[in-house]
């Protein structure tokens, strides 16, 4: 029996289908968030996957800042609870889970039962967020992909004072102009990255295990930073921008087999 989660982001659209509630059968990301064509674009890549069209589908969960505007869905459920539960699934001891997607962050405390038992979030603002990333990347005439193999090579990190944005941007173009090296500005970046999400994790509270969510923890130069700053480990589960999505399509299979029972 497949189910399928939606995560319709700020940033980018990802689908999962899920087998029997067990294992992921396909997966799709798309780089292209709410409003956009991403989300059919992304039904559309699962279903070529499989051979397969939505009357196989028994129930489609949305999440996602988009998910209010995607009319295929049996329902809808914040992403903090999808990400909650698709961590759990992947990770069952995380207890204090940070989501860092296109445009915010989050700190989460999880049950053992992987239940959202409490969470902040980063005010409306783009600093700390991968878009803050993506346009420091363009800066430096390089791609967010690259962001942390090139943190692995610096040698002396430059420090970022600013947490706004535009101000972060002169800054680093200021560093680029006194001929800074670029891998030194990129773990600054980071750095500066992990300061602000670590002063939001401590309002809420680091309990171990920790770990990282959303499309940012693909970047092992903020994983490196916040490990640093934190001093404690931070794990990264496989397919972590599709825990959103995943934990979706785990709540359309709860949805399934729960009014199976009733
Ligand atoms: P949202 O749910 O808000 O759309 P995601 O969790 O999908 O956000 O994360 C999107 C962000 O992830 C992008 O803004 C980008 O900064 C970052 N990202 C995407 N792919 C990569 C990658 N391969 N390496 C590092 N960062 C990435």
């Amino acid at each position: 029996m497949y189910t399928m989660g939606i995560d319709i982001g700020s940033a980018a659209t990802k689908a999962v289908v899920l087998s029997d509630g067990q294992d992921i059968a396909a997966s799709s990301v798309i780089g292209f968030g709410a409003g956009t064509s991403g989300a059919p674009r992304a039904v559309e890549d699962v279903f070529s996957q499989l051979g397969i069209g939505w009357d196989d589908i028994a129930f489609t969960v949305a999440t996602g800042y988009g998910r209010l505007r995607f009319d295929d869905a049996d329902k809808q459920v914040s992403e903090l609870s999808c990400h909650a539960l698709g961590v759990h699934f992947a990770l069952p001891g995380t207890r204090t889970l940070i989501d860092i997607g296109g445009q915010d962050v989050k700190v989460m405390h999880l049950s053992e039962s992987g239940m959202l038992d409490n969470f902040v979030m980063n005010e409306k603002c783009a600093a700390g967020t991968g878009r803050f990333l993506d346009v420091m990347a363009r800066v430096l005439e390089t791609t967010t992909d690259s962001l942390g193999t090139l943190d692995a090579q610096a040698t002396a990190p430059v420090e970022i004072s600013s947490t706004c944005t535009v101000f972060a941007e002169s800054e680093v173009i200021s560093h680029l102009s006194n001929g800074e090296d670029i891998c030194n500005i990129i773990a600054g970046i980071h750095n500066s990255v992990a300061h602000r999400t670590a002063g939001l994790a401590r309002r809420l509270g680091v309990q171990p295990q920790v770990a990282m969510s959303g499309g940012v923890a693909q970047n092992a130069g903020i994983i490196r930073a916040l490990q640093d700053v934190l001093g404690t480990e931070v794990a990264v589960p496989d397919n972590t921008q599709l825990m959103g999505a995943l934990g979706a399509a785990l709540h359309g299979y709860r949805s399934v087999v729960g009014k199976q029972r009733g």
